[in-house]
């Protein structure tokens, strides 16, 4: 099987209400981007990645496109069912940019799942006794505010959350105590600073909590700063901005540096990538979030795949961005939040493709007659 052409397309996505972050960010709309691969064989696999914005990671829509714009006429004529000989490939011909290089990966699984008649958690390593939980993200509003959210998601059928923090020390640190009192038997509450914190204030912050059974995610911007304040608090720490290669994840498991991780498939440049990241995280019995990055249905669906593939004793919950945002290119379609989980669609490949009507003009085009 070749490749015999590629589209690219985007699409906006407002967000049903603003979303924010520490550090000051905020976020009213994404700018997703689709790929979809034809083969010589008649049969076309999608993916899509979404950065959350330009300011969460260094991955923003227009680095994106431009670097599936230089790797797209290159990849005419490889054969899809390798993905690692086409992942070392699209490394060999542009370096970096992993996160562009995710859409392509997603889109050969979903070329090869629909080759073999097998839904690609198959493919990965096969479906595990995991119900897919989802997770629920609490963003930075008042406490009254972020406290009727998660009351809101309880009532939904949630029990894991990922509360953001940022307001203040003081502020983070009353929210913290107020949630973890008002925690209830089988929840999982993480105090997600994404990167915002000092170490200096996220050691005073953890401190004031130290009595306190919880978890923190990334409380600084780098590894070395999280390892700094680890050795100055007692609590569980996830990591997740800072891991990117497989490299960074082997380093942190060596050093002990985490109890947790959070694997945003885009982030790590895709499926095949992320399951030698799932394989040794799950060697070293390390509990695992997991998400695609932003985007619609389609990557919720990625990350569906993903997460039936892992223990349910080792999987801390899959976020989905499907309920923030306002365009659905696949309605009623691909893996859908139910009572507080999202299984994959027992379908082959994906189980989910955009409505072309929906997505508009192609960006770019590139084929064989080129
Ligand atoms: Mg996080």
């Amino acid at each position: 099987m070749k490749i015999s052409a590629i589209s690219l397309y985007g699409l906006d996505l407002p967000l049903r209400t603003p979303q924010v972050l520490s550090r000051g960010r905020k976020f009213d709309q994404f700018k997703s981007t689709f790929i979809k691969i034809d083969t010589d064989e008649g049969i076309s696999g999608w993916g899509e990645v979404c950065p959350w914005g330009s300011s969460y990671l260094p991955a923003f829509p227009g680095g994106l496109r431009a670097a599936l714009m230089e790797i797209a006429p290159q990849l005419i004529g490889q054969d899809p069912m390798r993905p690692e000989v086409v992942v070392r490939y699209m490394d060999r011909i542009l370096a970096g940019h992993i996160y562009a290089k995710a859409a392509v990966d997603f889109a050969i699984w979903d070329i090869m799942g629909k080759a073999l008649s097998r839904p690609i958690y198959d493919l990965l390593g096969g479906k595990e006794d995991n119900p897919v939980p989802r997770m629920a993200s609490v963003h930075l509003d008042s406490q009254s505010h972020m406290e009727a959210e998660i009351e809101q998601k309880r009532a939904a059928g949630f029990r894991n959350f990922s509360v953001k923090m940022g307001r203040g020390l003081e502020a983070d640190v009353e929210t913290i105590k107020s949630v973890t009192e008002r925690k209830r038997a089988g929840e999982l509450f993480i105090f997600d600073a994404n990167g915002g914190w000092s170490p200096h204030e996220a050691t005073r912050v953890m401190n004031a909590v130290s009595h306190l059974d919880t978890t923190f995610e990334q409380p600084c911007l780098t590894y070395e700063e999280c390892l700094h304040v680890r050795t100055r608090t007692r609590q569980a720490i996830s990591l997740d901005e800072c891991m990117v290669e497989l490299r960074d994840f082997v380093r942190a498991l060596s050093d002990r540096g985490c109890e947790l991780v959070s694997i945003k498939l885009a982030r790590v440049g895709g499926l095949t990538k992320a399951r030698a990241i799932r394989d040794l995280c799950l060697a070293y019995d390390i509990n695992l979030f997991m998400m695609c990055m932003a985007g619609t249905v389609v990557n919720d669906t990625v990350a569906a795949h993903f997460a039936q593939t892992i223990p349910a004793s080792r999987f801390c919950g899959a976020w989905s961005c499907q309920d923030y945002i306002t365009v659905d290119p696949a309605p009623m379609l691909g893996a859908r939040t139910v009572n507080g989980h999202m299984p994959p669609p027992d379908l082959p490949g994906l189980g989910v493709e955009p409505d072309l009507t929906l997505l508009g003009d192609p960006l770019a085009v590139y084929n064989s007659m080129q």
